[in-house]
């Protein structure tokens, strides 16, 4: 079975974390001190600590690698940070932890099955870290290691460190040390040294049984067992790849380039459960283990009733993530039914989430959002233009005058100012409207705009199907 090595796999991560650069790239990490409380402004969060420290709880879980299958919901009003608390639990959590993104929508837009698309991000959101051991390289330092096996303790003997630049001279060692091991009759236990020159080996003694005297000597006590007689260059390398990634390298002959550009298509049944049962192997012979991620539903009311069943199957897995949710809906219809449930999600599914809600921010957190928001995106601002962005972040939306920051910057740069001055976030409000002037526009001047008779029956509650 096909595997991605160490080298592919970081090509693949590169390309995820460009796609990560954006609207919460200022976004570091949780910001919470080792008692899990929220610091209030760190690692580029800002307030909202319930929510915060709840994630934090679960983070804890996540990262003791544990627990599979647990739901958490993250509901809250539009723009609270819902995504941006999942980004900062995505960022704790590191790199080796696969943690993928998806909005509700997507799995509609996809060229595959619902269910098809979902267990891909699922599987996605699983890594398999597996040890794996590499050819050795010209020029790296290999610890080669001699042991005859099996006969009591371990037999494990001597190990020699040398650097490869010269592979042939660390075959014809790792052959003289071997004649060398059969010629002075080394047992399990003896004490010897190791001649870097020549693979000469002379017996010192016999001393000692236990590991914690392989120890003492200075040996370490990790051997590698090989074959009687056979000289073993290993070097163990540990990365972590997605089942996904095993996925689609395993079911296309082109299966890793097909990583590349996202064109995976359908994959068969028979070849995950082959994988599954593969990796179950890789487990049980301490090859693998498995790293459950995070797997990051935005939207979530988007999914469909189909959707939500297969979630509730899914999550009963022991190879399952851990779900995180995010909605702004009240109640709602739960797309694909005629039945109302709070988050639009069914209430079987709802009962087996922990929720965390988020909460409006007040005026200084959305002016410290917007500080941080300025220096990420390296612009300067006046205090008083400041404070004028700050109220617009109050009466229309936090994202909105997000949005503002560059615009205001670009105009500052026509007029060849290195600050953003009060005029120039004026400037782009008047360029650029917010939700509700916009509504408002759209209401004075419907009539000049095609299928004006569709929003005159809409009344604002937006339709989801
Ligand atoms: P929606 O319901 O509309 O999807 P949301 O709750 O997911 O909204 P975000 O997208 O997380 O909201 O927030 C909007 C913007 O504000 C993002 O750029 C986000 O990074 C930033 N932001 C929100 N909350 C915080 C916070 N507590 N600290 C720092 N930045 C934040």
């Amino acid at each position: 079975m096909a595997v991605p090595t160490a080298d592919k796999v970081q090509e693949i991560r590169e390309v995820t974390r460009i796609e990560r650069i954006g609207a919460h790239s200022h976004i570091r990490g949780l910001g919470l001190d080792d008692a899990l409380e929220a610091r209030n402004v760190s690692q580029g969060m800002v307030g909202q600590v319930d929510a915060r420290r709840a994630a934090g709880v679960i983070l804890e879980m996540i990262k003791e690698g544990k627990i599979a299958g647990r739901a958490l919901l993250i509901a809250g009003h539009p723009g609270t940070g819902k995504t941006a608390i999942a980004m900062g639990m995505a960022q704790a959590l590191g790199s080796d932890t696969p943690f993928t993104s998806i909005a509700g929508s997507e799995i509609f837009s996809l060229e595959m099955g619902k269910t098809e698309a979902l267990t891909q991000a699922f599987r996605k959101s699983i890594g398999v870290r597996i040890k794996e051991e590499t050819e050795i390289i010209e020029g790296e330092v290999v610890e080669i290691q001699i042991d005859r096996p099996a006969t009591g303790t371990g037999a494990k003997v001597g190990k020699l460190t040398l650097k490869t630049t010269e592979m042939e001279t660390i075959y014809d060692l790792g052959q003289k040390m071997i004649e060398s091991l059969t010629k002075e009759k080394v047992q399990a236990g003896d004490i010897i040294t190791i001649d870097k020159a020549t693979g000469k080996i002379t017996k010192l003694g016999r001393s000692f049984t236990r590991a914690r005297d392989y120890d003492a000597m200075g040996a370490q006590t990790k051997f590698v067992q090989c074959p009687e007689g056979e000289l073993q260059k290993r070097k163990e390398v540990v990365h972590t790849v997605t089942l996904h990634e095993i996925d689609v390298i395993n079911s296309r002959t082109q299966g890793f380039l097909a990583l590349f550009s996202g064109d995976t298509g359908e994959i068969k049944s028979e070849v995950r459960e082959q994988i599954n049962g593969k990796v179950a192997e890789w487990r049980e012979e301490g090859k693998a283990e498995i790293v459950p991620g995070v797997l990051f539903i935005d939207e979530v009311h988007m999914l469909d009733i189909e959707s939500f069943s297969f979630l509730n199957r899914a999550l009963e897995s022991d190879m399952a993530p851990i779900l995180i949710m995010a909605t702004n809906r009240g109640i709602t219809r739960i797309r694909g039914t005629n039945y109302q449930s709070p988050h639009g999600i069914p209430i079987d599914l709802l009962d087996r989430l922990l929720i965390i809600s988020t909460v409006p921010y007040e005026e200084k957190e959305i002016k410290l959002i917007l500080k941080i928001r300025c220096e990420e995106e390296d612009v300067e601002m006046t205090d008083d233009a400041m404070t004028v962005l700050t109220r617009i972040g109050m009466e229309t939306s936090l994202r909105y005058s997000i949005q503002l920051i560059t615009t205001a910057n670009l105009v500052a740069r026509k007029r060849k100012a290195t600050e953003v001055d009060v005029d120039d976030i004026k400037r782009v409000y008047s360029l650029f409207l917010d939700e509700s002037r916009s509504t408002q526009f759209l209401k004075e001047y419907q009539q000049e705009f095609m299928f004006n008779e569709l929003s005159q029956t809409d009344t604002g509650t937006m339709e989801t199907s």
